[in-house]
Protein backbone atom coordinates (compact mmCIF):
# COMPACT_ATOMS: atom_id res chain seq x y z
CA UNK A 1 0.00 0.00 0.00
CA UNK A 2 1.21 3.38 -0.64
CA UNK A 3 2.09 5.54 2.01
CA UNK A 4 -0.18 8.35 1.93
CA UNK A 5 -0.55 11.28 4.03
CA UNK A 6 -3.74 12.69 4.43
CA UNK A 7 -3.81 16.71 3.20
CA UNK A 8 -7.00 19.10 3.84
CA UNK A 9 -7.97 21.57 1.88
CA UNK A 10 -8.25 24.02 3.88
CA UNK A 11 -4.15 23.61 4.57
CA UNK A 12 -2.53 24.48 1.68
CA UNK A 13 0.69 24.15 2.75
CA UNK A 14 0.46 20.47 3.54
CA UNK A 15 -0.71 19.72 -0.64
CA UNK A 16 2.24 18.07 -2.01
CA UNK A 17 3.96 19.70 -4.89
CA UNK A 18 2.23 19.98 -8.09
CA UNK A 19 4.70 20.20 -11.21
CA UNK A 20 4.20 23.38 -12.92
CA UNK A 21 1.65 23.25 -15.94
CA UNK A 22 4.28 23.56 -19.25
CA UNK A 23 4.16 26.66 -21.35
CA UNK A 24 2.45 26.24 -24.47
CA UNK A 25 3.84 27.43 -27.62
CA UNK A 26 1.86 29.28 -30.60
CA UNK A 27 1.10 25.86 -31.94
CA UNK A 28 0.24 24.37 -27.92
CA UNK A 29 2.97 22.26 -28.08
CA UNK A 30 4.24 22.28 -24.30
CA UNK A 31 7.84 22.77 -23.35
CA UNK A 32 9.29 19.62 -22.31
CA UNK A 33 12.56 18.88 -22.92
CA UNK A 34 15.76 20.99 -23.03
CA UNK A 35 19.27 20.24 -24.35
CA UNK A 36 22.10 21.54 -23.29
CA UNK A 37 25.25 22.03 -25.86
CA UNK A 38 28.19 21.68 -23.35
CA UNK A 39 30.95 22.86 -25.94
CA UNK A 40 31.46 23.23 -29.15
CA UNK A 41 34.40 21.36 -29.58
CA UNK A 42 34.77 17.48 -30.42
CA UNK A 43 37.23 14.87 -30.48
CA UNK A 44 35.97 13.67 -33.87
CA UNK A 45 35.25 15.17 -37.15
CA UNK A 46 32.19 13.13 -38.81
CA UNK A 47 31.95 14.82 -42.34
CA UNK A 48 27.78 14.57 -41.91
CA UNK A 49 28.50 17.52 -38.75
CA UNK A 50 31.69 18.78 -38.96
CA UNK A 51 33.71 18.43 -41.79
CA UNK A 52 37.50 18.65 -41.26
CA UNK A 53 37.65 21.03 -44.47
CA UNK A 54 35.46 23.47 -42.44
CA UNK A 55 36.58 22.60 -38.98
CA UNK A 56 40.47 22.40 -39.17
CA UNK A 57 43.36 23.32 -36.88
CA UNK A 58 42.59 27.37 -37.65
CA UNK A 59 39.21 26.92 -36.95
CA UNK A 60 38.41 29.32 -33.25
CA UNK A 61 35.69 27.25 -31.10
CA UNK A 62 34.50 29.49 -28.29
CA UNK A 63 36.77 30.42 -25.70
CA UNK A 64 36.03 29.67 -22.11
CA UNK A 65 34.64 33.10 -21.27
CA UNK A 66 32.28 32.79 -24.44
CA UNK A 67 30.47 29.20 -22.77
CA UNK A 68 28.17 29.79 -19.96
CA UNK A 69 29.17 28.79 -16.24
CA UNK A 70 27.49 25.88 -15.05
CA UNK A 71 26.19 28.29 -12.41
CA UNK A 72 24.73 30.48 -15.85
CA UNK A 73 23.56 26.80 -17.28
CA UNK A 74 21.78 25.90 -13.88
CA UNK A 75 19.81 29.18 -13.94
CA UNK A 76 18.86 28.30 -17.52
CA UNK A 77 17.74 24.98 -16.67
CA UNK A 78 16.41 25.64 -13.40
CA UNK A 79 14.04 28.22 -14.94
CA UNK A 80 12.90 25.93 -17.79
CA UNK A 81 12.62 23.30 -14.99
CA UNK A 82 10.03 25.63 -13.41
CA UNK A 83 7.93 26.00 -17.17
CA UNK A 84 7.41 22.36 -17.74
CA UNK A 85 10.67 21.04 -18.81
CA UNK A 86 11.23 17.71 -17.07
CA UNK A 87 13.74 16.12 -19.15
CA UNK A 88 17.41 17.60 -19.91
CA UNK A 89 19.96 16.11 -22.15
CA UNK A 90 23.85 16.61 -21.99
CA UNK A 91 25.32 17.12 -25.74
CA UNK A 92 28.11 19.09 -27.74
CA UNK A 93 29.91 18.97 -29.54
CA UNK A 94 31.42 16.15 -27.52
CA UNK A 95 30.02 16.90 -23.53
CA UNK A 96 32.66 14.50 -22.24
CA UNK A 97 35.71 16.34 -22.95
CA UNK A 98 34.23 18.91 -20.72
CA UNK A 99 36.14 17.42 -17.95
CA UNK A 100 33.86 18.23 -14.90
CA UNK A 101 30.94 17.77 -16.39
CA UNK A 102 30.04 15.10 -13.00
CA UNK A 103 30.00 18.85 -11.20
CA UNK A 104 27.27 20.02 -13.27
CA UNK A 105 25.37 16.12 -13.66
CA UNK A 106 24.93 16.64 -9.56
CA UNK A 107 23.33 19.99 -9.98
CA UNK A 108 20.88 19.58 -12.90
CA UNK A 109 20.18 15.99 -10.85
CA UNK A 110 19.43 18.15 -7.89
CA UNK A 111 17.00 20.67 -9.37
CA UNK A 112 13.36 20.23 -8.38
CA UNK A 113 11.34 18.74 -11.93
CA UNK A 114 14.43 17.10 -13.26
CA UNK A 115 12.81 13.36 -14.11
CA UNK A 116 15.31 12.38 -16.66
CA UNK A 117 18.69 13.45 -17.24
CA UNK A 118 20.41 11.91 -20.35
CA UNK A 119 23.38 12.50 -22.22
CA UNK A 120 24.68 11.92 -26.10
CA UNK A 121 28.44 11.16 -26.65
CA UNK A 122 30.69 9.81 -29.30
CA UNK A 123 31.37 7.18 -26.77
CA UNK A 124 35.10 7.54 -27.19
CA UNK A 125 35.41 8.83 -23.79
CA UNK A 126 32.90 6.55 -22.13
CA UNK A 127 34.44 3.70 -20.82
CA UNK A 128 36.83 5.92 -18.48
CA UNK A 129 33.83 8.05 -17.22
CA UNK A 130 30.80 5.79 -17.08
CA UNK A 131 30.36 5.25 -13.74
CA UNK A 132 31.55 8.55 -12.53
CA UNK A 133 28.55 9.64 -14.51
CA UNK A 134 26.17 6.92 -13.10
CA UNK A 135 27.03 8.43 -9.35
CA UNK A 136 26.63 11.74 -10.29
CA UNK A 137 23.16 11.16 -11.17
CA UNK A 138 23.06 10.71 -14.95
CA UNK A 139 20.40 7.96 -15.89
CA UNK A 140 21.18 7.23 -19.26
CA UNK A 141 23.24 7.51 -22.23
CA UNK A 142 23.14 7.48 -26.12
CA UNK A 143 26.31 6.42 -27.81
CA UNK A 144 26.54 7.82 -31.72
CA UNK A 145 28.07 4.59 -33.96
CA UNK A 146 27.38 4.43 -36.81
CA UNK A 147 28.59 0.97 -38.68
CA UNK A 148 30.74 -1.72 -36.67
CA UNK A 149 33.12 -2.25 -40.25
CA UNK A 150 36.58 -0.20 -38.92
CA UNK A 151 37.10 1.23 -41.58
CA UNK A 152 33.58 2.52 -42.44
CA UNK A 153 33.25 3.92 -38.15
CA UNK A 154 36.62 5.38 -38.95
CA UNK A 155 36.01 7.24 -41.96
CA UNK A 156 32.25 8.32 -40.59
CA UNK A 157 34.29 9.92 -37.37
CA UNK A 158 36.34 11.66 -39.56
CA UNK A 159 39.78 9.61 -39.59
CA UNK A 160 39.44 9.61 -35.56
CA UNK A 161 37.27 7.26 -33.65
CA UNK A 162 38.63 3.67 -32.62
CA UNK A 163 35.48 1.31 -32.33
CA UNK A 164 36.45 -0.94 -29.91
CA UNK A 165 36.92 1.98 -27.33
CA UNK A 166 33.45 3.32 -28.29
CA UNK A 167 32.31 -0.73 -28.05
CA UNK A 168 33.92 -0.72 -24.28
CA UNK A 169 32.17 2.67 -23.72
CA UNK A 170 28.93 1.07 -24.27
CA UNK A 171 29.85 -1.91 -22.22
CA UNK A 172 30.81 0.22 -19.41
CA UNK A 173 27.50 2.04 -19.70
CA UNK A 174 25.42 -0.98 -19.28
CA UNK A 175 27.43 -2.06 -16.17
CA UNK A 176 27.30 1.42 -14.56
CA UNK A 177 23.24 1.34 -14.80
CA UNK A 178 23.29 4.03 -17.81
CA UNK A 179 20.48 2.57 -19.75
CA UNK A 180 18.15 1.89 -21.33
CA UNK A 181 21.24 2.73 -23.96
CA UNK A 182 19.93 4.19 -27.07
CA UNK A 183 22.76 4.15 -30.35
CA UNK A 184 22.36 6.72 -32.64
CA UNK A 185 22.95 5.88 -36.57
CA UNK A 186 23.64 8.65 -39.01
CA UNK A 187 22.41 6.72 -42.48
CA UNK A 188 23.96 7.95 -45.68
CA UNK A 189 23.62 6.35 -48.85
CA UNK A 190 26.28 4.64 -50.25
CA UNK A 191 28.33 4.99 -47.02
CA UNK A 192 26.63 2.41 -43.84
CA UNK A 193 23.70 1.83 -45.15
CA UNK A 194 24.95 -1.33 -46.21
CA UNK A 195 26.31 -2.28 -42.69
CA UNK A 196 22.98 -1.71 -40.83
CA UNK A 197 21.85 -5.26 -40.36
CA UNK A 198 24.92 -6.13 -38.65
CA UNK A 199 24.71 -3.66 -36.40
CA UNK A 200 20.74 -3.83 -35.31
CA UNK A 201 22.49 -8.01 -34.94
CA UNK A 202 24.98 -6.88 -32.86
CA UNK A 203 22.96 -4.89 -30.51
CA UNK A 204 19.56 -7.27 -31.09
CA UNK A 205 18.54 -8.75 -27.35
CA UNK A 206 20.84 -6.51 -25.22
CA UNK A 207 18.59 -4.31 -24.54
CA UNK A 208 19.98 -1.91 -26.11
CA UNK A 209 17.97 0.48 -28.47
CA UNK A 210 19.68 0.97 -32.02
CA UNK A 211 17.60 4.41 -33.79
CA UNK A 212 18.56 4.61 -37.68
CA UNK A 213 18.57 8.39 -38.36
CA UNK A 214 18.00 9.88 -41.91
CA UNK A 215 21.08 12.06 -42.60
CA UNK A 216 19.63 15.47 -41.76
CA UNK A 217 19.89 19.14 -43.46
CA UNK A 218 20.92 20.70 -40.56
CA UNK A 219 23.58 23.34 -40.53
CA UNK A 220 25.11 24.68 -43.92
CA UNK A 221 28.47 22.85 -43.85
CA UNK A 222 27.81 19.41 -43.81
CA UNK A 223 27.64 19.49 -48.02
CA UNK A 224 23.91 17.66 -47.24
CA UNK A 225 22.07 16.64 -50.07
CA UNK A 226 19.14 14.62 -50.56
CA UNK A 227 20.66 11.80 -52.97
CA UNK A 228 22.43 10.98 -49.95
CA UNK A 229 19.54 10.69 -47.79
CA UNK A 230 18.05 6.81 -46.81
CA UNK A 231 14.48 7.22 -46.34
CA UNK A 232 13.17 5.86 -43.00
CA UNK A 233 10.63 3.41 -44.70
CA UNK A 234 13.87 1.77 -47.09
CA UNK A 235 15.31 1.08 -44.05
CA UNK A 236 12.33 -0.49 -42.38
CA UNK A 237 11.92 -2.56 -45.42
CA UNK A 238 15.96 -3.96 -45.20
CA UNK A 239 15.16 -4.25 -41.87
CA UNK A 240 11.78 -5.91 -41.98
CA UNK A 241 12.70 -9.09 -44.79
CA UNK A 242 15.71 -10.16 -42.17
CA UNK A 243 13.17 -9.99 -38.84
CA UNK A 244 9.71 -9.49 -38.71
CA UNK A 245 8.94 -5.99 -36.75
CA UNK A 246 5.89 -4.50 -35.11
CA UNK A 247 4.81 -0.80 -34.39
CA UNK A 248 5.07 -0.15 -31.43
CA UNK A 249 3.02 3.65 -29.52
CA UNK A 250 5.48 6.37 -28.33
CA UNK A 251 6.74 5.81 -25.00
CA UNK A 252 5.83 9.28 -24.35
CA UNK A 253 4.10 12.86 -25.92
CA UNK A 254 6.65 14.46 -28.45
CA UNK A 255 9.30 11.65 -28.76
CA UNK A 256 10.86 11.89 -32.41
CA UNK A 257 11.51 8.36 -33.07
CA UNK A 258 8.92 5.75 -34.84
CA UNK A 259 9.09 2.82 -32.18
CA UNK A 260 9.38 -0.87 -33.68
CA UNK A 261 9.62 -4.41 -31.99
CA UNK A 262 11.36 -7.75 -33.29
CA UNK A 263 8.71 -10.08 -33.37
CA UNK A 264 10.67 -12.84 -32.24
CA UNK A 265 11.06 -10.56 -28.89
CA UNK A 266 14.66 -9.26 -29.17
CA UNK A 267 13.88 -5.67 -28.35
CA UNK A 268 13.75 -2.63 -29.62
CA UNK A 269 15.04 -0.26 -32.91
CA UNK A 270 13.87 3.11 -33.58
CA UNK A 271 13.27 5.42 -36.40
CA UNK A 272 14.10 9.03 -36.58
CA UNK A 273 12.33 10.46 -40.18
CA UNK A 274 13.09 14.39 -40.08
CA UNK A 275 13.46 14.50 -44.07
CA UNK A 276 11.29 12.06 -45.24
CA UNK A 277 8.08 11.72 -42.56
CA UNK A 278 8.93 15.16 -40.41
CA UNK A 279 6.90 15.37 -36.78
CA UNK A 280 6.95 18.73 -36.28
CA UNK A 281 3.67 18.45 -34.10
CA UNK A 282 4.60 17.95 -31.17
CA UNK A 283 7.99 18.79 -30.55
CA UNK A 284 9.21 19.79 -27.48
CA UNK A 285 12.43 20.74 -27.21
CA UNK A 286 14.33 23.61 -26.70
CA UNK A 287 17.86 23.98 -27.17
CA UNK A 288 20.86 25.82 -25.78
CA UNK A 289 24.19 26.65 -27.35
CA UNK A 290 27.16 26.81 -25.35
CA UNK A 291 27.63 30.30 -25.80
CA UNK A 292 23.63 31.10 -24.40
CA UNK A 293 22.24 30.85 -27.27
CA UNK A 294 18.56 29.20 -26.81
CA UNK A 295 17.33 27.73 -30.16
CA UNK A 296 13.17 26.40 -30.38
CA UNK A 297 13.88 24.79 -33.45
CA UNK A 298 17.59 22.38 -34.74
CA UNK A 299 16.75 24.32 -37.80
CA UNK A 300 16.87 27.66 -36.61
CA UNK A 301 18.48 30.63 -38.36
CA UNK A 302 18.43 32.89 -35.03
CA UNK A 303 18.30 32.52 -31.31
CA UNK A 304 17.79 34.13 -28.22
CA UNK A 305 21.06 35.58 -26.36
CA UNK A 306 20.04 34.52 -22.71
CA UNK A 307 24.20 34.64 -21.99
CA UNK A 308 23.25 38.79 -22.14
CA UNK A 309 20.76 39.07 -20.21
CA UNK A 310 22.67 36.51 -17.18
CA UNK A 311 25.57 38.54 -17.58
CA UNK A 312 23.67 41.97 -17.41
CA UNK A 313 22.11 40.90 -14.13
CA UNK A 314 18.82 39.25 -14.99
CA UNK A 315 17.26 38.08 -11.44
CA UNK A 316 15.52 34.65 -11.99
CA UNK A 317 11.67 36.35 -12.48
CA UNK A 318 12.94 38.16 -15.15
CA UNK A 319 15.10 35.29 -16.69
CA UNK A 320 11.90 33.25 -16.37
CA UNK A 321 9.71 35.90 -18.23
CA UNK A 322 12.29 35.74 -20.93
CA UNK A 323 12.48 32.05 -21.01
CA UNK A 324 8.15 31.58 -21.00
CA UNK A 325 8.08 34.74 -23.95
CA UNK A 326 10.72 33.15 -26.34
CA UNK A 327 8.54 29.65 -25.64
CA UNK A 328 4.94 31.57 -25.91
CA UNK A 329 5.81 33.13 -29.25
CA UNK A 330 7.20 29.73 -30.76
CA UNK A 331 5.73 29.07 -34.12
CA UNK A 332 8.39 26.83 -35.46
CA UNK A 333 7.91 23.70 -38.03
CA UNK A 334 11.06 23.81 -40.23
CA UNK A 335 10.80 20.36 -41.48
CA UNK A 336 7.28 20.12 -42.02
CA UNK A 337 7.44 23.42 -44.55
CA UNK A 338 10.33 22.91 -46.07
CA UNK A 339 8.85 19.29 -48.09
CA UNK A 340 9.28 19.48 -50.86
CA UNK A 341 11.33 22.19 -51.93
CA UNK A 342 14.22 20.96 -49.37
CA UNK A 343 16.79 21.97 -51.60
CA UNK A 344 15.34 25.75 -51.62
CA UNK A 345 15.23 25.69 -47.76
CA UNK A 346 18.64 24.20 -47.37
CA UNK A 347 20.80 27.21 -48.90
CA UNK A 348 18.62 29.33 -45.56
CA UNK A 349 21.22 29.68 -43.00
CA UNK A 350 20.89 27.66 -40.26
CA UNK A 351 22.24 26.69 -36.54
CA UNK A 352 25.16 24.03 -37.33
CA UNK A 353 24.26 20.97 -35.28
CA UNK A 354 27.79 21.20 -33.47
CA UNK A 355 26.78 23.65 -31.48
CA UNK A 356 23.28 22.74 -30.27
CA UNK A 357 24.23 18.94 -30.37
CA UNK A 358 21.29 17.23 -32.18
N1 LIG B 1 29.19 14.40 -30.09
C1 LIG B 1 28.06 13.75 -29.54
C2 LIG B 1 27.63 12.59 -30.41
O1 LIG B 1 28.04 12.53 -31.57
O2 LIG B 1 26.88 11.78 -29.92
C3 LIG B 1 26.88 14.67 -29.28
C4 LIG B 1 26.60 15.75 -30.28
S1 LIG B 1 26.10 15.18 -31.90
C5 LIG B 1 25.86 16.69 -32.74
C6 LIG B 1 24.43 14.61 -31.57
C7 LIG B 1 23.83 13.69 -32.59
O3 LIG B 1 23.63 14.40 -33.80
C8 LIG B 1 24.69 12.49 -32.95
O4 LIG B 1 23.98 11.31 -32.71
C9 LIG B 1 24.97 12.67 -34.42
O5 LIG B 1 25.06 11.45 -35.08
C10 LIG B 1 23.79 13.48 -34.86
N2 LIG B 1 24.02 14.23 -36.09
C11 LIG B 1 24.98 15.14 -36.34
N3 LIG B 1 24.85 15.63 -37.58
C12 LIG B 1 23.78 15.03 -38.14
C13 LIG B 1 23.13 15.12 -39.40
N4 LIG B 1 23.53 15.94 -40.34
N5 LIG B 1 22.03 14.35 -39.61
C14 LIG B 1 21.58 13.52 -38.64
N6 LIG B 1 22.13 13.40 -37.43
C15 LIG B 1 23.23 14.14 -37.18
FE1 LIG C 1 31.41 15.37 -32.98
FE2 LIG C 1 29.07 14.35 -32.48
FE3 LIG C 1 29.35 16.03 -34.51
FE4 LIG C 1 30.46 13.64 -34.68
S1 LIG C 1 28.26 14.10 -34.52
S2 LIG C 1 31.46 15.57 -35.17
S3 LIG C 1 30.98 13.22 -32.61
S4 LIG C 1 29.58 16.53 -32.39
FE1 LIG D 1 11.04 20.45 -33.87
FE2 LIG D 1 12.08 22.13 -35.64
FE3 LIG D 1 12.55 19.53 -35.86
FE4 LIG D 1 10.12 20.51 -36.39
S1 LIG D 1 11.97 20.91 -37.51
S2 LIG D 1 10.59 18.68 -35.16
S3 LIG D 1 9.99 22.16 -34.87
S4 LIG D 1 13.20 20.83 -34.17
Amino acid sequence: MHNTRMTSRSDPDELPARRPEPVADALRRPLHDLRISLLDQCNFRCPYCMPEAEFHSEYEFLKRQQRLTYDEIIRVAGGASTLGVSKIRLTGGEPLLDKNICQLIERIAALPGVEDLALTTNGMLLAANAEKLAAAGLHRVTVSLDSLDKNIFRGMSGGRGNLDQVLAGIMAAGDAGLGPIKINVVVQKGVNDHTILDLLEYFRGTGTIVRLIEFMDVGNRNGWRMDQVVPSRSSLLQVQKRWPLRAVGKSYPGEVARRYEYVDGAGEIGFISSVTEPFCGDCSRARLSADGMLYTCLFANQGTDLRESLRNGADDNELRDILSSIWLQRADRYSELRSPDIAEHHVLKKVEMYRIGG
